[in-house]
């Protein structure tokens, strides 16, 4: 089962940053005074941080350098000029507009192309954006595939938008109901799973169709393409760039955070193909993020982002990168630790359900699983489940999800592959003294109004 090829690494460390491991005795009181809720510990308390993959990679030696280039200059910058250069020549997108992180991208957006009661179909929509097109007073639907909703199967690109399910909802409501058509690449939310380049290919056909402009969510566009060559036929010997600018030739814009592939602690942006857009978009910007050629960002963090594109854009990179993570969710799986398929590309998810499997499904199992892995190795994972997803809005009850996962996100260019052997000793260990022993779950002790994943507390039942 295991892959056996040699996995070249294209790094090595120049500086690094201690971590250390809290005594057990001293995990299991932190753990207790967060509520079991990983969100509230400090950084210090955590041994291998598996938290997410956003804002967290290790910057390179060329990235730090080009950052003392920053122009600061308020308008029209250089650095601002060298991002959007960089920008047209990784994406196909002449006009950009920076912005502090993916989120900001996702509201100046909608701003423009949302009217109230439009809709917004794609692939599972990451929660921020869900959340921005409501706050627009547009909604999401979620039109992903069947098979990117079950843990199993082997299927390739379980990001993929269901075609019939997005011919519906555009017949339903009708074409002009309908902002935009969004494709989230990779899909987050659905398990950090790629969509094929057929798919949006016939999403872009439908679009056209209709007279609608398609829009990916791009944040993790480089593993997308890594995923199509490995695994799509006909691309095996295409240049990675070649692939992404096919990509990108599909969509019409794009929002970006800069956090993920573009491998910076911070920053975004919108581009797009269309002048008109360009100058609608300018007005939002200026009130939301800042002036159009810098958008939150300082001259410093455009001249590492325009570096970090031409870096994560490198196939030996890519292959490493994805080997890794496949490499990490391969190993859980030879200590029978349920996972899911396929291994994804920056994350491996713990099927909670089936590791704690006496735990009743309503007592957050996966919430569970993560302050064991603390307790058990200082391990910080997440939940991403029935606490994420919250409440029906119109009813008041807890949202049953289809999954209910714990989250292990690996920053990029940051942790061994020892290190990331320690964290599955951890869950093998887990998995031992507890999975099947542990017969109660937990409960909110205070839940949180609105977004109550990062500052609810619980307790053991
Ligand atoms: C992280 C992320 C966002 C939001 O970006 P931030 O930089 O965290 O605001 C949007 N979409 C996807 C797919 C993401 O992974």
């Amino acid at each position: 089962m295991r892959s056996r090829e040699r996995l070249i690494i294209p790094y090595r460390s120049k500086v690094v940053e201690p971590i250390s491991l809290p005594s057990r005795e001293e995990r299991l009181k932190r753990i207790e005074v967060a509520g079991l809720n990983v969100f509230r510990l400090r950084s210090a308390d955590v041994y291998i941080d598996l938290l997410t993959d956003s804002g967290t990679g290790a910057i390179s030696a060329s990235q730090l350098s080009r950052s003392m280039l920053g122009d600061e200059s308020y308008a029209g910058s250089r650095s601002f000029e060298e991002m959007r250069q960089q920008i047209q020549e990784t994406m196909g997108f002449p006009y950009t507009i920076p912005v502090h992180q993916g989120r900001a991208a996702e509201q100046v957006l909608n701003y423009v192309l949302i009217r109230r009661h439009s809709f917004v179909p794609g692939n599972t929509h990451f929660d921020t954006t869900k959340a921005h097109i409501e706050l627009a007073e547009g909604r999401a639907i979620d039109c992903t595939i069947d098979a990117g909703r079950s843990s199993e199967g082997n299927y390739p690109f379980k990001g993929n938008v269901a075609v019939s399910k997005l011919e519906q909802v555009i017949e339903k409501y009708g074409a002009r109901h309908i902002a935009y058509i969004l494709m989230t690449i990779t899909c987050n939310s659905g398990g950090g799973q790629p969509v094929s380049m057929q798919n949006i290919r016939d999403v872009r056909a439908l679009a056209s169709a209709h007279g609608l402009p398609l829009i990916f969510d791009a944040a993790r566009f480089a593993e997308n393409a890594y995923f199509i060559k490995l695994r799509e036929p006909g691309y095996q010997d295409k240049p990675i760039i070649e692939i992404i600018h096919e990509m990108m030739s599909y969509a019409d814009a794009c929002t970006m955070s800069a956090k993920k592939d573009a491998i910076v602690p911070m920053g975004g942006f919108i581009a797009c193909r269309d002048r008109e857009l360009y100058e609608r978009l300018k007005t939002p910007a200026i009130i939301f993020e800042g002036y159009f050629t810098y958008g939150g960002m300082s001259g410093g963090d455009m001249e590492m982002l325009a570096q970090g594109l031409r870096e994560v854009v490198d196939e030996t990179y890519l292959a490493y990168r994805i080997g890794q993570v496949r490499r990490f969710g391969e190993l859980l799986q030879s200590f029978g630790v349920p996972i899911v398929e396929p291994i994804g590309g920056h994350a491996v998810f713990i099927d909670a359900r089936r590791f704690f499997p006496n735990v009743p499904e309503d007592e957050f199992p996966a919430q569970l699983l993560c302050t064991e892995l603390y307790k058990e190795g200082g391990v910080r994972a997440v939940e991403v489940g029935a606490v994420l997803i919250g409440r029906d809005p119109d009813t008041g009850e807890n949202i049953r999800p289809a999954l209910d996962l714990c989250r292990l996100t690996i920053p990029r260019r940051v942790y061994t592959f020892e290190h990331l052997e320690y964290v599955a000793d951890v869950i093998r260990t887990v998995r031992e003294e507890k999975g099947t022993q542990m017969k109660r779950g937990i409960c909110f002790d205070q839940e949180a109004e609105g977004i109550r994943h990062f500052s609810s507390t619980f307790r053991y039942l």
